[in-house]
């Protein structure tokens, strides 16, 4: 199968399950991410100009992509085309014994994670009324910290 170019015109899909950076030969993506090319001071155009022939995208990434932006609508479509990600934090990241973690994920995942750390601690309760309680408390906590109800209000 054979390299084609994206919907947008901005991506070269390949069939292979990887790709890698032209300007430094790491291997391993599934997407030239913008941060990564960041480090080469390039976006991937500078790539699709200056190596026409390195695919930028996987054609699974692609597809995700794809399926996603169908769900989405234009909008969101947008944001994913940029490839944007964001920083989220654990959502016990007020507790004292919270990691405190902070991970980077694509802009459409959740507002927050589960740390290592928590998830040992068990905080992740599935017996609604402890986590009622635990939630109320952090409510509490955050309305008193941050005047808003919840971590995803806050977290940008
Ligand atoms: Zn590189
Ligand atoms: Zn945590």
């Amino acid at each position: 199968m054979e390299n084609f170019i994206s919907k947008n015109g901005k991506q070269l899909i390949t069939y292979e399950k990887e790709i890698k950076c032209p300007y430094c030969e790491k291997g391993g993506f599934i997407q030239l991410h913008p941060k990564h090319l960041k480090l080469h001071n390039k976006n991937v155009n500078d790539v699709r100009k200056e190596y026409p022939e390195y695919p930028t995208m996987t054609i699974e990434r692609y597809n995700k992509q794809m399926s996603i932006s169908e769900i989405g609508g234009y909008k969101t479509k947008e944001l994913i085309q940029d490839s944007k990600t964001k920083i989220v934090e654990c959502y016990y990241k007020l507790d004292d014994d919270c990691s405190h973690e902070t991970k980077e994920v694509e802009i459409y995942a959740p507002n927050g994670f589960l740390c290592n750390k928590c998830r040992s601690l068990k905080k992740e309760s599935k017996d609604g009324r402890e986590s009622d309680i635990a939630n109320i408390k952090r409510e509490k906590t955050f309305m008193g910290k941050y005047k808003v109800r919840n971590a995803n209000q806050i977290i940008k």
